[in-house]
């Protein structure tokens, strides 16, 4: 969602999964496709492309692109993820999923519109992320692009301004840039995808062989630090609400994970006694 326009989803790709989706098992669809949105997903994809594109090649003329400590726990919990994401919906099927690696302090983790995620080997060593933290910040990212999130936002944001106005949706991140009171307005709008990103991404990690109580280690240790001055925009919820919403969600959470898990069991057992015959 509209992060700011200076955090927007980003994007580029340094990782790639692709490969055939399987049907869905019913304990693996987990999300919805959003309706009735303004701009085609293409446009606010390429909008959203142009404004972070700078931040890959700053990090790439100070030779920081790439992975080097991290690559194959990325990898791993990447490819794992991804075919879950193709679960989802229709359009997350054909989604170009990426992952692009900085070592950049710039950023942390990010995605475009597009299924495109970035993200920074500064975070990971700083947030000492173990595989099922790291599945569950990765898992959020792409929970906003599977939910179009910057897309209902700015859905949202057309609503509040003079409907007698045709705009793109570069003009829509002008108003958002110089229009304070409208971009005050979208926090309510920017925290609910926060949330539901959190809730998708969650249960998105469980389906593909995460215990959810090992992801939320990542909330729970952003909960313990102190909260600090308020921002003049809070497009992200207090950690410690976070943490109490995704609690809600553990025991769903935990029954997706227990499927997961006993069907991975009997594709084993199916495939070693096919072996044997
Ligand atoms: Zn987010």
């Amino acid at each position: 969602m509209v992060e700011l326009r200076w955090q927007r989803w980003i994007l580029a790709c340094a990782m790639a999964v692709a490969g055939p989706v399987a049907a869905a098992p019913s304990w693996a669809e987990l999300a919805y496709q959003p309706v009735a949105l303004g701009w085609s997903a293409r446009e606010v994809d390429d909008a959203s492309a142009g404004s972070t594109r700078a931040l890959v090649e700053r990090a790439r003329a100070q030779g920081l692109e790439g992975c080097r400590r991290y690559c194959a726990q990325l990898q791993r919990v990447f490819a794992r993820l991804v075919p879950l994401a193709r679960l989802q919906t229709e359009r997350a099927r054909h989604l170009p999923w990426t992952l692009t690696v900085l070592r950049s302090a710039d950023v942390d983790a990010m995605a475009l519109p597009g299924g495109r995620l970035l993200i920074s080997e500064v975070f990971l060593r700083e947030q000492h992320l173990d595989d099922a933290m790291l599945a569950f910040v990765l898992a959020h990212e792409m929970s906003h692009s599977i939910l179009e999130h910057e897309r209902q936002t700015l859905q949202y944001a057309r609503q509040l301004l003079p409907r007698n106005v045709r705009r793109s949706v570069a003009d829509m991140y002008v108003e958002i840039d110089y229009n304070y009171t409208l971009l005050k307005s979208l926090e309510p709008v920017m925290q609910a995808g926060e949330f539901e990103a959190d809730e998708l991404g969650l249960l998105l990690a469980s389906a593909a062989g995460y215990a959810p109580a090992r992801q939320l280690r990542f909330i729970e240790a952003a909960a313990a630090q102190p909260e600090g001055a308020a921002p003049l925009v809070r497009t992200h919820p207090a950690a410690r609400e976070r943490l109490a919403r995704l609690r809600e969600r553990l025991p769903l959470a935990l029954r997706i994970f227990a499927a997961a898990r006993a069907a991975k069991t009997a594709s084993a057992t199916s495939a070693h006694r096919a072996a044997r015959s």
